[in-house]
């Protein structure tokens, strides 16, 4: 397809948010088959979806990488101009929430997808909770309005009750499980109904039948109500009882003035899977979600100075961008970056600020799916991947030289479980390094850690699944052979209190000796804080060139734990004092000193081995209350809140990770399957175990 030239009021950039199995995918599927980017529309079931184009995500079935797509769509009432959505498909896995977080940072809004006979299930109500943070703008679509227990007001419920929002329900659905026919439109009160001989391509719009019209105008002046707090000229027609004189304008312009400061949530309905109300949620994402210009400017630092700067999101400002995802392979590097403001042009040099050096954008391209469009220069509020970057990482910002600004940084959860893998040959050996080196280009969630002791190469992700994932690109899109151990917990260590070390270094065998000498003290650090040196060496004890080699040695002291071999995390080193030998001082020698230096003190400072913790949330009908709260207190949880959701129970509880092994399983098989944990990483706390213990 040829580039249709949009400016810039009429992108959309958007994701699609959900529970996993409500329907994304099969949403996204809709989106681009009904705006005429693919002719045949792939199925879940049948593996051949176009957004989940990675073969491991079609053999599970789950979506685990952001793919963007671009399609183009307008409104089909036949007004207005063609705008162009850029979608980003975010997975629903625990696993991957760095996946979610990082679209959420780089997208203007979001459709939020539930599955009709659920509501809003824990998954949502996690990913709603990061949009928040982001302050990105919704629409709701309850999907499979077709299924069976499908039902529009439960779920509207549910919305009230767990998001704690303004829904304003801009559709009904005409009929609701094997009745389900389409959609009552109550802005313009009508129905739509889809013509199943084209796939839903082609629909019909008819006046409301009068059994259905009671509950469709009293739903039509709730959602009045709503919009009257945030448009006066409603709120004068409400207030005098002339519902009749609001216009289908003055419905829209509320709804999106509304949805776009986040005050109200339009929800709409239908089923993706049986072509009925793609499209108006499309007319939906036009109408109400905002475009970049109607942001607030972007703000960042000035690199060196650190003032507070903004751009507005337009092309006339100097360039601002942020690499937001990159995908390696073969081929090279692709970069997927937000455009804030200014432009990048394809063949120019930009300036990566937080690396500090400039790089070549050979290419730039749209991508369609599985198609790529070439194009010549990508403006503000863009989503583009650009070919040619070599080291340009996750979360740098990307701006003119010469107006530089440093865009805020991306935050990465703590890696909480870990694999050895072990290449299989030599020529394994060479390959897994470069292997690593991409795929922790492309994943910032990952940690590679060599143990010392071992010599073994430790891969830390976010959960079981995450690095299984890892291991077959391994395996078979880098062709390294690997073995691997059993996923283990990642456990930590820290300190207690203060500690202190005095450490001189000094061998000499014949010829010129090693010396080197440092005094320091540890404190424990606040939690998350990881490592911070400190240096108050004065009158030059210690020569200026060798302050970083003790530095150096505290940190790879810090690697090993003094008690269980585990890195050892949140503490605070202060250099001194020390001194040096005019002909042995060197810089091996004071990395010794230094590395010495830091496990005596820390052996003084009470240390501790510390765990992982997770939030753990449990939905589960009342009758099922007692089964749960045995499984999660059999498995050292701490129950910190029980609350009620409609007729179901809510639990929040701590539970070390360690305990969750089999935990869901176990979970559903106590409770006749209906019990729904969701898992997230909440912080690390001392782990009461002995080191001899923490091997299973
Ligand atoms: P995702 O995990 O959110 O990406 O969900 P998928 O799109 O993979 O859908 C999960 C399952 O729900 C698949 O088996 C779909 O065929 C099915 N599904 C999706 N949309 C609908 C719908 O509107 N109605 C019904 N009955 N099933 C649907
Ligand atoms: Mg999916």
């Amino acid at each position: 397809m040829e580039n249709i030239n949009v400016p810039v009021e009429r992108f959309r950039n958007i994701g699609i948010m959900a529970h996993i199995d409500a329907g994304k995918t099969t949403v996204s599927e809709r989106i681009l088959f009904y705006s005429g980017r693919i002719h045949r529309m792939g199925e879940v079931h049948d593996g051949d979806t176009i957004m989940d184009h990675d073969p491991r995500e079609r053999a599970r079935g789950i979506t685990i990488n952001s793919a963007a797509t671009t399609v183009y769509w307008k409104l089909t009432d036949g007004s207005g101009s063609m705008h162009r959505i850029n979608l980003i498909d975010t997975p629903g896995h625990i696993d991957f929430t760095v996946e979610v977080e990082r679209s959420l940072r780089v997208l203007d809004g979001a459709v939020c997808v539930l599955d009709g006979s659920q509501g809003v299930e824990p998954q949502t109500e996690q990913v709603w909770r990061q949009a928040d943070r982001y302050n990105v703008a919704r629409v709701i679509f309850i999907n499979k309005m077709d299924k069976t227990g499908a039902n529009f007001q439960m779920s509207l419920d549910s919305i009230k009750s767990r998001l704690g929002v303004a829904a304003v329900p801009i559709q009904l659905p005409l009929g609701e499980e094997e009745n389900f026919q389409g959609i009552i439109d109550l802005i313009k009160m009508k129905i739509v109904t889809f013509d199943a001989s084209n796939q839903g391509k082609t629909f019909t719009i008819n006046d409301v039948p009068a059994n259905f019209l009671p509950q469709a105008l009293a739903a039509r002046t709730r959602m009045i109500e709503v919009l009257a707090e945030v448009d006066d000229s409603i709120a004068s027609k409400f207030i005098n009882d002339e519902l009749h004189l609001v216009t289908v304008e003055e419905i829209q312009t509320a709804l999106r003035k509304g949805t776009v400061a986040r005050v109200l949530f339009p929800v709409l309905c239908g089923t993706a899977l049986r072509n009925k109300g793609v499209q108006m949620l499309l007319d939906a994402v036009l109408n109400y979600l905002p475009s970049p210009v109607d942001l607030p400017p972007v703000s960042g630092v000035h690199p060196r100075t650190n003032d507070s700067l903004s751009r507005q999101l337009v092309d006339s400002e100097p360039l601002s961008a942020l690499a937001f995802k990159i995908v390696s392979d073969r081929n090279g590097n692709m970069t997927f970056i937000r455009v804030y403001s200014g432009v990048l042009h394809s063949g120019s040099y930009v300036y990566n600020v937080t690396r500090g050096k400039s790089e070549r954008i050979s290419r730039l391209i749209l991508v369609h799916a599985d198609e790529h469009e070439k194009i010549e220069s990508a403006g503000a509020g863009t989503i583009v991947a650009a070919i040619g970057l070599k080291g340009s990482y996750t979360g740098d910002t990307l701006c003119d030289e010469n107006k530089p600004i440093l865009l805020e940084k991306m935050d990465f959860p703590e890696p909480v479980v870990e694999l050895s893998v072990e290449p299989k040959t030599n020529e394994d050996l060479d390959k897994l390094a470069n292997a690593l080196g991409k795929l922790l280009l492309e994943d910032p969630s990952l940690k590679v850690e060599t143990d010392e002791d071992t010599q073994q190469t430790v891969l830390r992700g976010m959960g079981e699944l995450h690095l299984e994932i890892v291991v077959d690109k391994l395996r078979n899109d880098h062709g390294v052979g690997v073995n691997t151990g059993k996923p283990r917990v990642s456990f930590r260590e820290t300190i207690t209190k203060t500690g202190f070390a005095d450490h001189k270094h000094w061998a000499h065998n014949g010829g010129k000796g090693v010396y080197g000498h440092a005094v320091l003290n540890v404190k424990p650090g606040l939690r998350g804080s990881g490592f911070v040196f400190n240096n108050e060496v004065v009158g030059g004890h210690i020569p200026k060139e060798f302050i970083p080699s003790v530095e150096k040695g505290v940190k790879n002291a810090l690697q090993n734990g003094v008690i269980s071999h585990n890195p050892m995390v949140d503490v605070e080193v202060t250099l001194t004092d020390g001194s040096t030998h005019t002909v042995d001082g060197c810089a091996f020698g004071f990395e010794l000193a230094g590395s010495k230096a830091l496990q005596e003190a820390v052996k003084l400072a009470s240390p501790v081995i510390l765990e992982p913790i997770m939030a753990v949330q449990v939905t589960s009908p009342s009758e099922f209350m007692g089964a749960v709260v045995g499984t999660i207190s059999a498995r050292s949880g701490q129950i910190q809140l029980t609350s009620d959701r409609g007729n179901a129970k809510v639990i929040d509880a701590f539970m070390p990770l360690r305990k969750l092994f089999g935990f869901t399983m176990e979970l559903r098989g106590g409770t006749q399957g209906r019990a729904v944990p969701s898992v997230r990483f909440s912080h690390y706390d001392v782990c009461p175990l002995k080191p001899s213990d923490l091997e299973e």
